[in-house]
């Protein structure tokens, strides 16, 4: 995000100032840039002459919010959740605010796409020539918008954990990052479920998760399973995870 701000933006201070008007006690006010928890609020009892106030940690994003979201910042603060409308209205603000900004650079994080037997980087670059066409930048290039291509990597070898408990694959939305379990780098995962996996994980960046009616995430939507289902090695990923997945790694 740039530091301009457009002319109706707040300062923190100002932010500040008007949420605790608007929340009748004070609202301390922190502003950082933390995108997994854009919002978080912790009442101030310990301070005696902070009835009611709070200390609000907020993504910056919220400065140039409009005033409406403020409202029902105060309305969410005041009774928090039975603020139903208002916690809905921002839980939506949310979300497509925080789609505005650029993706973030997995810049700390070190990328390993070859690893001792498969090539990460290769798998993808195929799929996204074939049964993944049309889908990401570049592929083919064209002038809609598409999504951009995630990065990818072997995860990184943890110790002592349970085979049968291990997730063989990632995508985390933020970094746009595929991470595919190490475990899977050997001569005896044979290269057509590496590639299935993948899939999988590039599918996750096409088809968002989503919230189903009572509030609860769906991360493998009806369109996200139709898709997969097309997969013309489906069967025999499926096949070969249950019968022999798990004797090799
Ligand atoms: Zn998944």
């Amino acid at each position: 995000m740039s530091a301009t701000h457009t002319p109706e933006s707040h300062t923190p201070e100002s932010l500040s100032a008007h949420l605790s008007h608007l929340l009748g006690a004070p609202v301390h006010l922190e502003v950082r840039r933390d995108r997994s928890v854009p919002v978080q609020a912790r009442a101030m009892r310990f301070l005696p002459f902070a009835r009611g106030g709070v200390e609000l940690k907020v993504h910056e994003l919220f400065l140039s919010a409009p005033p409406t979201v403020h409202q029902d910042m105060a309305a969410w603060l005041k009774v928090g959740k039975r603020a139903k409308a208002s916690c809905q209205r921002l839980d939506h603000w949310i979300q497509g605010a925080l789609q505005t900004l650029p993706p973030l650079q997995p810049r700390r994080l070190r990328l390993q796409h070859q690893g001792r037997v498969h090539d990460l980087q290769a798998i993808q670059l195929e799929l996204l020539g074939s049964e993944l066409a049309h889908a990401f930048e570049g592929f083919p290039q064209t002038s809609e918008p598409r999504h951009p291509i995630p990065h990818i990597t072997w995860g990184r070898a943890g110790r002592g954990k349970k085979v049968r408990s291990i997730r063989l694959g990632s995508y985390n939305t933020e970094n746009n990052l595929v991470r595919i379990h190490p475990r899977l780098d050997q001569p005896a995962v044979p290269e057509r479920f590496v590639r299935y996996i993948v899939f999988h994980e590039l599918l996750h960046a096409i088809y968002p998760s989503q919230k189903d009616r009572s509030g609860r995430w769906i991360h493998h939507t009806p369109k996200f399973k139709a898709r997969e289902r097309q997969f013309p090695d489906y069967a025999f990923a499926l096949e070969w995870e249950k019968s022999t997945l798990f004797r090799v790694i």
